[in-house]
């Protein structure tokens, strides 16, 4: 069989990337293992302005979040579902310093935060003494929809292998790669924390970051809105379910699930909540994040052949549709990734 284009992983690098493919009309085969516990199946989803105690702007904010929500109503659009839904954060203040930063910033002018002008409309179903505040332009990408919708489509049009890709089974050529049956002009690695033991790209450096999250059932919370104290509250597209995280670690065991997360984040919904709630599960994964918090995309620069789409860390979901646009327009058109993000940066590392 032969393809333009093999992609290995589909979580939200490799989706995006096949979708811009399938966009451009050029053939590919996405190869993924359908892992159950992946970062991109137990992220939040949010795409959000600002983040950090200090509430700065993301990197990119003003490009990521409308490219963001253009990118995902347009798949959306094509699967009949809905893949995103603007859903602003309302941030109850966890002590005085953090809510004298929100006030601050909002002076200075930051255009995403607001206060809240509805200050007692959450007196029903939280505990907040400090006030609250708006993070506006918030949304939840539906990647418990999104995921797999694309995968059958994937799988109806016979672009799906759902396997395990074995590294040492793939044959370079000068201009092609081999991989089994499947002859291909390029291989594209989307496959997270796979990368970090893969031969090409190893040396890049990649700093996984463990996050833990609950599932909760929370009847009656309204769910127009992300809640935010210390901890985030999403809702789910179930009825009544939220998911709940998360902690940020850089050091860690094992990529289990821990007794330390779930208790903290229990105690910490008892205080916060007024309402009955009930946790239904428990998942960790290891974000693909890098050193410099920056992603890695981009050809090898010895093994043209070879590509690669990662390192989203804690923003995959808006960088990941970004970037998988840039480096298809990289692929076909030999347009410019950008500089932040571009493996070249680390041409002399890859190529040792
Ligand atoms: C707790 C938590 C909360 C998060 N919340 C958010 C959030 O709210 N907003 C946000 O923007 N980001 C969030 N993130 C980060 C986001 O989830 C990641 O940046 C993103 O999912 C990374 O996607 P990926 O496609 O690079 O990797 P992955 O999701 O790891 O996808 C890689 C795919 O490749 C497959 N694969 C790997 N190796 C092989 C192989 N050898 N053969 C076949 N298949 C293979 C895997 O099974 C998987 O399906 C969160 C992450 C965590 C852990």
């Amino acid at each position: 069989m032969q393809v333009d284009y093999l992609i290995i992983g589909q979580g939200l690098c490799g989706t995006w990337l096949s979708w811009y493919l399938k966009k451009e009309n050029r053939s590919f085969i996405v190869i993924d293992n359908n892992k159950p516990v992946t970062p991109s199946k137990v992220s939040a989803g949010i795409i959000n302005p600002v983040t950090g105690r200090r509430m700065v702007r993301v990197w990119m904010a003003e490009k990521i979040l409308s490219f963001s929500h253009e990118a995902y109503s347009e798949i959306g659009n094509f699967l009949g579902i809905t893949a995103i839904s603007q859903r602003n954060i309302i941030d109850f203040f966890p002590n005085a310093h953090q809510r004298q930063i929100f006030l601050e910033r909002m002076e200075e002018g930051e255009e995403y935060l607001n206060s809240y002008p509805e200050q007692n409309q959450f007196n029903p179903f939280f505990n907040y003494e400090l006030g609250c505040g708006e993070i506006r332009n918030s949304y939840i990408a539906h990647l418990d929809i999104l995921l797999p919708a694309w995968r059958q489509q994937l799988k109806d049009n016979m672009q799906l292998h759902d396997e395990v890709f074995e590294l040492e089974n793939l044959i370079i050529k000068e201009q092609s790669v081999q991989y089994g049956d499947i002859t291909a002009e390029k291989i594209i690695f989307c496959d997270g924390l796979s990368s970090f033991e893969n031969t090409f790209f190893r040396a890049l450096p990649f700093a996984p970051n463990k996050g833990e999250a609950l599932i909760v059932e929370i009847p009656g919370l309204p769910n127009q809105h992300v809640y935010k104290k210390g901890f985030l509250l999403a809702p789910l597209q179930s009825k009544d379910m939220f998911w709940s995280g998360s902690n940020y670690q850089w050091s860690f065991p094992d990529a289990e699930p821990t007794n330390q997360f779930y208790e903290q984040a229990e105690r910490h919904l008892n205080a916060w909540l007024k309402i009955p709630f009930k946790i239904l599960d428990h998942k960790a994964s290891l974000r693909p994040a890098t050193l410099e918090r920056r992603p890695f995309v981009g050809l090898h620069p010895q093994q043209t052949n070879v590509g690669i789409l990662n390192g989203m860390g804690t923003k995959g979901c808006s960088l990941a549709p970004f970037f998988a646009l840039q480096l298809t327009n990289h692929l076909l058109y030999k347009s410019e990734i950008a500089p932040d993000a571009d493996i070249k940066r680390f041409s002399r590392i890859l190529s040792r």
